[in-house]
């Protein structure tokens, strides 16, 4: 919860006297103003302001006026403060109500109670309140609203003649939204009703009264009702009370994921203006704001004879081929194969017969060239987009990628967007969207960071952010618009932040902080090869999750023991057809030979979900993530899953430590059938028994864990996959983004299960999620008794680290606190106090 000031709240800076708005709306642009100004809002405050005046009446009586933003867009509060403006003629607010004091609130946490209460107390005292109307003196207008002593009750309050009591359960207390539904079931009553904390009493059907009792979370409250059937009404009364507690809880803890300071992120001294949006590759970067433009801009629509423009499109096409296929190739140099497989992919979007047919049918309508192009990309991508399918979504972007290249050989005059005029000084991007091509065309000689409006922490921006180790945030949303070109700022990819205008002092902070994490990082590169061995001399084994064996000698530099985690579907993604048992057994034998005598885990095919395969043509679902997914689909498919087995088993025979396991199991049914079908394929083959696991990724197998023990040699849990399935959150949703949270107490507590399930029968259970490579969660893993741990590879120095450091007790009482939490805010508060 915010610990604002009344101080902060109301600076002498947001006090403007003698106002003379003609119209409500003038008042209310003058008074944002002075909030903007400030840096309290973004522009677009003013605008939600004047929305919400449009819905709900913000007249406070007495001649003061209370305007704020609608409650969806609280991330235009960049930090809570109010702004007065003195209108000593007074403005027509309604019909028959003139506004003297307009009270401007933008406030995300409950700190605006304070201020609030003070001016519902004031507007009971009429002389001062009116003295304040006309008052040249600002601190006077000041101190009444923030000085509290003058106002104290007299007389002991006397409750009605029925009673009960309630605790307020709100946690941003009683502010005006619930405030107002009160007043409104008050009315509606029919009998008298009264609220009392402590010696303070309030009508409910006054707002002004209600919120002057200042109430906030844990206040006990006493309702009372008297007239007939008081009793009846008052229960009905506190079910209305109880009813608003869900939705107030959500609102807050929206509001506070985005305003907790994340555990290990950067603190300011000073308390730089900053915008908030979802953490997406970890680091602190200074530099200048580099705004890029929205591309809206006007194609010209000049027609050329038809087959002028069907060779101009041709040619436009093998050129944006040729830029493609360098750029894949460059990509996966510096980054990898998996970072190139997007420009691959809109290769392929280039040859869509539909797009060029559709592209050619608006030229023979009579259009240019490239007009009749960028119509076809973007009625196709609106199309896709318009599917509300996240995956096809993605495909949107990339068209409307894939077709700015083109568009901009058709007609080179165009200014479209591009990173063409970044500026010398180390800049951050500051991006509505940024393209998986653009993200990775960065020139990382000149960018430091990135700041974008869209996406979440999936995005293809945020993980290819993460690939180039450059600091990043997305979700940021419209508060970003308004920032301008050239603004010195700092991203903080840890935290979700980017600050702006910083102090000298803020900035040598930023420095120092960026100088000591570079030095710890160093340190911790320098004993990555070292064991994962705690302090009191418990190990944990480290793998790395790694898909083709040309990445395997990265992974062990960086410290990985084994392979805990080979996606096998990839292979089936980046080929656009289905490897053969040979094309799979040479991966395999290549995987083995990179890792000498080092463990691997392979995972069966885990089709399905996010990870369609077109070539596949499976059969369409309503909710792919819970439908014929992972194992589901290889006891289905045996032509999938028999020649990969056969490879395994073949890649076996050469001596390897080699493991299988299965993703996506719910039941012992599939595990036997999958047992069953291996143990055919081995002795056919005449290969030795190798151990056989499972994923548990869905509540049901973490719950009937100690039942699955007893038929499979391991068990590696997916954190990712179980978090979307226990919290019901879809992994890929960015606006679920910060609530798809691993370190949820309910996901913390099947892991739990499934570690106790697994000792039953002696098993011993893994972690292959993305929670194994945050160093924090790798520590409470290991308390919960999770024997190995396998992760992205530039992830392992860190983790091994955050281990070393830490004593297996240690780690098993933060477990136990965790476990305890009410939530995973809670839980990550225990980081900073776990070692
Ligand atoms: C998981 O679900 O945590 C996991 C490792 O599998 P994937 O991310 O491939 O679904
Ligand atoms: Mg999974």
């Amino acid at each position: 919860m915010s610990v604002t000031t009344p101080q902060d709240l109301l600076t002498d800076a947001r006090i403007r006297l003698g106002a003379r708005p003609e119209t409500k709306e003038d008042a209310i642009r003058e008074a944002c103003q002075l909030l903007i100004a400030s840096g309290c809002v973004a522009p677009e405050f003013t605008a939600s302001v004047l929305e919400r005046e449009k819905v709900a009446n913000t007249f406070l009586g007495h001649g003061v006026s209370i305007p704020h933003s609608l409650g969806k867009d609280r991330d235009l509060i960049l930090r809570d403060g109010i702004a007065v403006l003195q209108v000593p003629q007074g403005v027509d607010w309604n019909p028959g109500q003139t506004a003297r004091l307009v009270v401007a609130i933008a406030a995300k946490s409950d700190s605006h109670i304070a201020i609030l209460r003070r001016l519902t107390r004031l507007m009971q005292d009429d002389m001062r309140l009116s003295a304040l109307f006309s008052t040249l003196n600002p601190s006077e207008l000041a101190s009444a609203l923030r000085d509290d002593t003058a106002y104290s009750a007299t007389s002991p309050a006397v409750d009605l003649a029925q009673t009960l009591d309630w605790v307020l359960p709100y946690p941003a207390g009683l502010h005006a939204r619930p405030a107002s539904v009160w007043v409104e079931a008050a009315r509606k009553s029919g009998v008298r009703l009264q609220v009392r904390h402590g010696n303070d009493t309030a009508d409910p059907r006054n707002l002004v009264a209600l919120l002057s009792l200042g109430l906030r979370q844990g206040d006990l409250l006493h309702l009372s009702a008297d007239g007939e059937h008081a009793r009846d009404a008052l229960d009905r009364f506190r079910q209305l009370l109880d009813s608003l507690t869900l939705q107030e809880r959500a609102d807050a803890q929206r509001a506070a994921v985005q305003t907790v300071p994340t555990a290990g992120a950067w603190v300011p001294p000073g308390q730089p203006v900053a915008v908030t949006g979802i953490p997406a590759s970890p680091g602190l970067a200074i530099g200048v704001l580099h705004v890029l433009a929205k591309s809206h801009a006007e194609i010209p629509d000049l027609p050329v004879p038809l087959d002028q423009g069907a060779d101009q499109l041709n040619n436009a096409l093998i050129a944006t081929d040729q830029q493609l296929a360098a750029l894949a190739d460059d990509t996966a140099r510096r980054l990898g194969e998996a970072e190139a497989r997007i420009f691959k992919a809109q290769r392929e979007l280039l040859k869509d017969s539909d797009l060029i047919t559709l592209a050619c049918q608006i030229m023979v309508e009579g259009h240019g060239v490239g007009w009749s192009w960028n119509s076809a990309i973007d009625r196709m991508a609106c199309k896709l987009a318009a599917l509300g399918n996240p995956v096809l979504a993605g495909r949107a972007t990339d068209l409307r990628d894939v077709g700015r290249r083109v568009l901009m050989l058709l007609e080179p005059t165009l200014q479209l967007g591009s990173l063409q005029d970044l500026p010398d000084a180390p800049c951050i991007l500051v991006s509505d969207d940024l393209s998986p091509s653009d993200t990775a065309a960065i020139d990382m000689t000149r960018v430091v960071g990135l700041a974008i409006a869209q996406g979440g922490p999936t995005s293809h921006t945020a993980i290819l952010a993460r690939t180039l180790g450059l600091p990043a945030m997305v979700g940021a949303g419209p508060a970003l618009q308004a920032l301008r070109s050239g603004t010195q700022g700092v991203i903080d990819g840890i935290g979700g932040k980017l600050y702006l205008d910083p102090s000298e002092a803020d900035l040598a902070s930023a420095r120092s902080w960026m100088t000591s994490e570079a030095a710890r990082r160093d340190a911790q590169k320098a004993e990555r090869s070292q064991a994962a061995r705690l302090l009191d001399g418990h190990v944990v084994a480290i793998g790395a999750n790694v898909n083709l064996p040309s990445q395997v000698p990265m992974a062990i530099d960086e410290g990985a023991e084994g392979v805990g985690l080979m996606r096998t579907e990839f292979l089936f993604l980046e080929r656009g057809e289905t490897p053969d048992e040979a094309a799979q057994f040479a991966i395999y034998r290549d995987m083995i030979k990179a890792l000498g005598n080092r463990p691997l885990i392979v995972r069966a095919l885990d089709i399905g979900g996010d990870k369609q395969v077109a070539h596949l043509h499976l059969p369409q679902e309503a909710n792919p993530f819970l439908g014929v997914r992972g194992a589901r689909l290889l006891l289905r498919r045996a032509d999938l899953l028999e020649p990969q087995l056969r490879a395994l088993y073949r890649a076996a025979k050469l001596g390897a430590d080699l493991s299988i396991m299965f993703p996506m199991i719910t039941s012992v049914d599939e595990v036997l059938t999958l047992r069953a079908v291996c143990e055919r394929i081995r002795a056919e083959l005449d290969a030795p028994q190798v151990p056989l696991g499972i994923m548990i990724e869905v509540p049901a197998a973490a719950l009937q864990a100690d039942v699955l023990a007893a038929h499979v040699d391991f068990f590696s849990i997916g954190t990712n996959d179980l978090t979307q399935y226990t919290l019901a959150m879809d992994r890929q949703n960015p606006e679920l983004a910060p609530q798809t949270d691993s370190l949820h107490p309910a996901v913390l507590r099947l892991i739990r299960a499934t570690v106790e399930g697994a000792a039953r029968h002696g098993r011993w259970v893994g972690v292959c999620g993305g929670m194994a490579g945050d160093p924090f969660g790798a520590a409470l893993l290991t308390g919960l008794g999770v024997n190995e741990l396998s992760m992205t590879p530039r992830d392992i120095p860190a983790v091994k680290a955050r281990l070393r450091a830490s004593a297996l007790t240690e780690l098993q009482q933060l477990a136990t606190h965790a476990l305890a939490a009410e939530s995973a805010q809670a839980v990550r508060a225990l980081n900073g106090e776990a070692a």
